[in-house]
């Protein structure tokens, strides 16, 4: 791909995050689990399908192609440690008092609004899954992930809120009896 290039399709802005996640340990599916799993506690009816198809679906926003693509940057310049003055070990480090990775982190999740945010701090807490993953091996002495964990729970904070607003959409259209209002008989 045009690396000189500043605007893409949404198909490109896909392609090129999931290349970037992949290099940095980071597939798809794994980040599709943690919204499947945190949406399984509240219905039965939910489908890893569609937790995928959130997923891809938020790469591709223009702002979540910022976020994730600045943040895989800073931890690979954090890795190879090119920062200058005590930035460099805060990120490293991954100080629990450096709360600028959150903030990216809510930013993300906020694009769909509140209850997204709420996800992503229940995701940020409990970790699990890839985020727990990037976690850990951040602690080692060769990789950093303090800016990528955020991302990538956010990620699934906001597919989860999606997947949840479809599930309500599909609800909506119920009657008392649990037909679908809009299906026209024998269709
Ligand atoms: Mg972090």
């Amino acid at each position: 791909m045009d690396t000189n290039k500043i605007i893409f399709t949404r198909s490109e802005m896909l392609e090129f995050n999931r290349q970037t996640l992949l290099r940095r340990g980071v597939s798809l599916e794994s980040i599709a689990d943690i919204a499947y799993k945190q949406q399984k506690r509240y219905s039965d009816d939910v489908t890893f399908e569609l937790c995928l198809e959130s997923v891809e679906k938020i790469l591709s926003f223009r702002d979540v192609f910022h976020h994730v693509q600045l943040a895989a940057e800073i931890d690979r310049l954090a890795e190879e440690k090119m920062f200058q003055g005590p930035i460099q070990d805060i990120i490293f480090e991954d100080f629990g008092l450096f709360g600028i990775d959150e903030t990216m982190g809510l930013d993300v999740a906020g694009l769909y609004g509140t209850i997204g945010q709420t996800n992503f701090g229940d995701i940020d807490v409990n970790k699990a899954g890839i985020v727990k993953d990037l976690n850990e091996f951040g602690k080692d002495d060769k990789q950093c992930h303090t800016f990528l964990d955020d991302i990538v729970g956010a990620i699934a904070a906001a597919a989860s809120t999606r997947v949840a607003q479809i599930s309500n959409e599909d609800l909506a259209e119920l009657d008392d009896e649990g037909h679908n209002l809009f299906k026209v008989s024998g269709e």
